[in-house]
């Protein structure tokens, strides 16, 4: 027994798999495909995923946005898991990626619940302000270039109402968080948000070890 969090094995993880993880079939082919992919390691775990997809559902979230889309994991389960008339808008400027993401839409039937907006996410989320939809999402989800991060939040905050979430993934980046050697500017672009979100008196605030790090930061009505 442990008052720490535990150390995960590759033992231990692969049982952790083998007694909690129901992954889709379409989602373990995508991340079957992504694992052949050189930038494969951007994909968020399947038990993350499992676990954001149980967020959405206690939530009962219809509205999410997205910034970072990739091969298009997180976005297919997050859509998965909202009702028919639930609307996720995908920000991404990378055309390739996202067209590995709207195969995998259409073959999960969810392309109908995903808006794709190619252009930088910065332009889309003050153009989602500017339509007057601030206050009206029930979760963000952030996984995209960290050197944005603390940009990202601060919108996306914005754009969540009171009682929804926002979650920022890589917050732990593979322990260069805590590593005084490393520097450079994505991991300080990590750690300034870390910080940030601490002090932030209009979110409550959990860190888990899950994946590579996920924070939940839950506005404050
Ligand atoms: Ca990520």
């Amino acid at each position: 027994m442990s008052s720490h969090t535990l150390q995960l094995t590759p033992e231990l993880y692969e049982y952790l798999h083998s007694v909690s993880l129901r992954e889709p079939e379409v989602l373990r082919q995508l991340r079957e495909e992504t694992a052949r992919h050189p930038r494969a390691a951007m994909q968020i775990s399947p038990e993350q995923g499992q676990f954001m997809s149980m967020l959405i559902q206690i939530l009962g979230a219809k509205r999410i946005v997205e910034i970072g889309v990739f091969t298009g994991y997180s976005s297919t389960i997050m859509a998965m898991a909202m009702p028919e008339d639930g609307h996720l808008d995908a920000c991404d400027v990378d055309e390739d990626f996202t067209s590995i993401a709207r195969r995998y839409w259409k073959q999960a039937g969810v392309e109908e619940k995903i808006e794709l907006h190619l252009a930088p996410a910065l332009d889309t989320l003050e153009q989602i302000k500017r339509d007057g939809k601030a206050g009206t999402y029930d979760l963000a989800f952030i996984d995209a270039d960290k050197t944005n991060y603390l940009h990202y939040y601060r919108q996306c905050l914005e754009l969540v109402r009171p009682g929804g979430l926002v979650l920022v993934d890589n917050v732990l980046w593979g322990g260069d968080v805590a590593d005084p050697t490393q520097a450079d500017e994505d991991t300080e672009g990590i750690r300034k948000l870390n910080r940030h979100i601490h002090q932030d008196p209009l979110v409550e605030l959990s860190m888990l070890p899950i994946g590579d790090g996920l924070t939940i930061a839950r506005k404050r009505g």
